[in-house]
């Protein structure tokens, strides 16, 4: 969902943003390597004999970056453009999110290079469990826990689980993202995008913003931008664009998010929704709406150089994975558009699968309430956290993230010496 000109490595991408924060900490070449290096990376062969009988060869990959602080955690993703380079940098994006807020985990991710919506339910979870099979004596509740990411849900998770169980015992910890009956939490469908809105409303004050009545322009419907304009709307705001793969909508009134959600079941995209006074725009013309707080929940690299000088809001809080590349990053700096960054503000998904995965092993249930009031700590402190970082370099968040993030993970490695 964007127009990039040039595809710059996405690994290479998050390392700059590694050193910026790196060179405030004045960190070792040594430490910066280790820190960057993959633990383990595994590509995997995965046919498969389709319900029409077709013969397809598809490729599945986990990338396992960091396990100083704990076990590895991170999503699976089922996108044609999952790749080798963006796996790779989306573990390493993990390790940093799990560090800033603080969760007893190391980064991974993976992916099978697919596009789900062309599969049978049949051949999803054939699959899904082949994946499963070839990563199988590399993940474990103590060792790397996959969760949820684009393309995949709460069934793909219990596919998961069940196959991984049949080697080891019954093993709910395994994944996260699960279905309630299978020791799912509470909240997790909705954590990501209920992060997203704690941490809008812990900075919405200090810049200025009144959440009763503020604009939001929404990029991608998916399950993080769905949630996220439910809790913004739930507080007041209005929602004045969103936008998906097919295009833009628009309403200075502000649109109701369930209606929109009903349009996008109903037919498959929010454009069919139709209502007095709506207007309907190109996918791209989105970012440049005019809003208070604009929310890009849909694939990385979406604001970059070319239309970061076009967004009219005050406020960027990251839905999606690494959705500014770091030329945007400096034109928002200098135009004084505040960022909250991915890897504080779509913590929220992560935070919750690490209740679930306690709850597993606690074999314990916590209800909706707790849930929701313990992430709301969680993102309320490491809010502090990077604020307080920001505050002793004079940065902005994302390197203040990093900061934070940087200085656990690496006193962590520190710490365990040669691991
Ligand atoms: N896919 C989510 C993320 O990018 C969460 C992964 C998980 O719950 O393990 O943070």
């Amino acid at each position: 969902m964007n127009d990039r000109i040039a595809r710059p490595s996405a690994f290479d991408t998050v390392n700059r943003l590694f050193d910026r924060a790196a060179d405030l900490l004045e960190l070792s070449e040594e430490k910066r390597t280790e820190l960057k290096t993959p633990y383990r990376e595994m590509m995997v062969r995965l046919p498969l004999l389709t319900d029409s009988g077709e013969q397809k060869i598809y490729k599945g990959y986990r990338v396992q970056h960091d396990n100083s602080r704990g076990p590895m955690k991170g999503g699976i993703r089922f996108h044609p453009e999952a790749d080798l380079d963006e796996v790779r940098a989306l573990a390493s994006l993990m390790t940093w999110k799990t560090a800033v807020v603080n969760l007893p985990y190391g980064g991974a991710k993976g992916g099978i290079q697919c596009d789900p919506s062309e599969l049978s339910d049949l051949d999803l979870e054939r699959l899904t469990r082949r994946f499963t099979h070839r990563m199988e004596g590399f993940i474990g509740d103590h060792e790397d826990i996959p969760g949820p990411d684009m393309g995949t849900n709460a069934r793909v998770m219990a596919w998961m689980m069940d196959e991984y169980s049949k080697f080891h015992g019954f093993s709910p910890g395994v994944v996260t993202g699960k279905p309630l009956e299978l020791g799912g939490s509470a909240g997790r469908l909705s954590a990501t995008g209920r992060g997203l809105f704690f941490a809008v409303e812990r900075i919405a004050p200090e810049i200025g913003i009144e959440l009763d009545g503020a604009t939001v322009a929404l990029q991608g419907f998916g399950n993080v931008g769905y949630w996220a304009a439910r809790f913004l709307a739930d507080a007041g705001c209005r929602i004045v664009a969103a936008s998906d793969v097919r295009g833009t909508i628009a309403h200075p009134d502000g649109l109701d998010v369930d209606q929109l959600q009903q349009a996008a079941e109903a037919s498959g995209s929010i454009m069919a929704f139709e209502a007095d006074g709506v207007r309907k725009l190109d996918r791209d013309d989105l970012l440049s709406q005019k809003a208070d707080i604009l929310v890009p929940a849909a694939l990385g690299g979406a604001i970059h150089e070319h239309n970061a000088g076009t967004l009219q809001c005050r406020l960027v809080a990251e839905g999606a994975n690494h959705p500014t590349t770091p030329e945007a990053d400096a034109i928002l700096a200098e135009r004084g558009i505040t960022v909250l960054p991915d890897i504080y503000a779509n913590a929220g998904g992560v935070t919750v699968s690490y209740f679930e995965w306690v709850q597993n092993l606690q074999q314990m249930r916590w209800d909706a309430e707790r849930v929701d009031r313990e992430l709301r700590e969680v993102m309320h402190a490491a809010y502090d956290d990077l604020a307080a970082a920001a505050q002793e370099f004079d940065i902005d968040l994302r390197t203040a993230a990093f900061v934070v993030a940087i200085r656990r993970v690496a006193g962590a490695a520190r710490l365990r010496g040669m691991h």
